[in-house]
């Protein structure tokens, strides 16, 4: 049956990725356990999230407010903890806020602030990373390392929110000490902001093509999506506009 080989095919690529995200801690001098996999599953169907969920991934990332919704809608009977990662307009705020349990690409004080706003009164407090930007023009989202440290102050009053550390995404290259160093200017802002007295415990960096120098230097979640998946072959609609 055609279907059931991709999904025996993502399964086995998810177990590979764990095997080498559990070997790079390792290489590192890290616990295993220190490092958690965050399946990106844009752009690909709810069907083949739900068979990931069966295997036993929880935690899903999404970029796009539209296509998450919907599959929400269509795995409402799994219980995914679900990350918003993409960039984030000020008009979207409120259903991301209430629909999420993570954010990791808060990168302005308004968004912060729309984000608090909109949280539900029962619902526990959104737990957030800062996203910030190590590669320069590069990469158009993220603050700065000068940035961070202001929003990290201000989220801190934000009672809806719990700052949990740091999300970048580097200029991608195939250099492994470029990607390492990338990384290592995260985790020093990361570093910087626990001397400044914030209490952080996630550094959320790495995908399919540099997560295990990520790892080297400090991920605690590594995001993860066509090394599982495949590639992304069409651009969602939100993507496109
Ligand atoms: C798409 C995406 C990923 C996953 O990228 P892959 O190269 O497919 O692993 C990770 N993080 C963010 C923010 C993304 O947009």
């Amino acid at each position: 049956m055609k279907n059931g080989r991709i999904m025996d095919t993502i399964g086995k690529r998810w177990q590979a990725i764990k095997a080498r995200i559990r070997a790079a801690a390792l290489d590192a001098g890290r616990a295993p356990d220190s490092v958690s996999l965050l399946a990106v599953s844009k752009a690909h169907p709810a069907s083949a999230m739900r068979e990931l969920f069966l295997a036993g991934q929880r935690q899903f990332g999404e970029n796009y407010l539209q296509e998450a919704l919907a599959k929400q809608e269509q795995l409402q009977d799994l219980a995914i903890e679900w990350h918003f990662i993409g960039p984030i307009q000020s008009n979207k705020t409120q259903p991301i806020a209430q629909h999420f349990h993570w954010v990791h690409s808060v990168d302005r004080a308004k968004i912060a602030d729309r984000l608090n706003a909109a949280r539900e009164p029962g619902q526990t407090a959104l737990q957030v990373c800062i996203q910030v930007n190590v590669s320069g023009e590069s990469s158009k989202s993220g603050t700065s390392a000068a940035d961070a440290i202001a929003l990290a102050d201000h989220i801190r009053q934000l009672p809806k929110l719990r700052l949990r550390g740091l999300m970048a995404i580097p200029a991608p290259t195939d250099d492994p000490q470029e990607q390492r160093s990338q990384f290592r200017a995260v985790r020093n802002i990361y570093d910087r902001l626990q001397s400044a007295g914030h209490d952080l415990d996630t550094l959320s960096m790495g995908m399919s093509e540099d997560f295990p120098a990520a790892i080297q230097e400090g991920a605690t979640i590594v995001r993860v999506g066509s090394a599982i998946f495949g590639a992304r072959i069409k651009p969602t609609a939100e993507q496109s506009i």
